[in-house]
Formats: C-alpha cells, structure tokens, sequence
C-alpha cells in the first residue's frame, strides 16, 4: 500500500482527551471497511490507516482500554468517552488508527475499501474508491 509523506508526525486522540498519541512515521492510504463486526464496534462503516507499532507514542493513556475482537486482533477505545481509537494485529509490528481521531488529516486518502460485499442496507457504496481485497 502507498505510503504519504515521509518525516510528519501524525497527533490525535479520543474526544475526551484521555487518551491523545503521537504516530512518527508516514501513514499507509486509510481503508474502509464494511464488514459487520466493524460497523457493530463504530456504529457504521470504519476506517483504519495502517503504521508500524513502534512510531506510535502515547502521550495521554489514561483512558485506553484494549478489546479483543477476535484471537487475532484487539481493538483500542477509550473508556471514558467510548472513542474507537486503534485497531492492533496480537502479533504483528503493524497496526492502524482509525482516521477520525486525528486533529489534522494532512492529506491522508481512502486507498480502498473491503467487504463491500457485507455492507448494510442503509447507505451506498461510493464506487470511485476501489474495493480491494482483506489483507
Ligand atoms: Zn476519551
């Protein structure tokens, strides 16, 4: 997947502000995902923007807490204001956030999206992004 910009700093967090990081590392191309564990946990269609774990500084983790979604993966939130934060691989350098929590996109873009096919009734599948497979 294509990276953007080298040497940024990516800052974001919950809405609370109990839990805020810092991502020191270029951004993968966000994908959405239409599957419907991910609009269960989000409340509709989900977005994640993949990095490498070890960019990732958290500054404020006071209200980070960790759900494992399935044996293979946890999903980050923050407890007090209820904030889907990251998405994590149990064992995998690589994880994503999800694009919403950042204070400024800097250009990030939709490089895909995934399980079009799951999708809920309720809204339409935009088709200038391209439906890519699950990785
Ligand atoms: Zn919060």
């Amino acid at each position: 997947m294509k990276k953007a910009d080298t040497n940024v700093v990516f800052d974001g967090g919950c809405h609370c502000g109990a839990v805020r990081y810092s991502v020191m590392a270029p951004l993968e191309d966000a994908v959405m995902c239409h599957c419907q564990l991910c609009r269960k946990l989000h409340g509709h269609v989900s977005s994640y923007a993949g990095f490498d774990k070890s960019a990732l500084t958290l500054v404020r983790d006071a209200g980070l807490r960790w759900y494992r979604i399935s044996p293979k993966t946890d999903r980050g939130f923050c407890k007090e204001c209820g904030s889907g934060i990251f998405w994590r691989p149990v064992k995998s350098d690589h994880m994503a956030l999800m694009p919403g929590t950042l204070d400024d996109s800097q250009g990030l873009k939709t490089g895909g999206q995934i399980f079009c096919a799951d999708k809920g009734d309720y809204y339409p599948i935009d088709p200038s992004i391209k439906e890519i497979a699950a990785s």
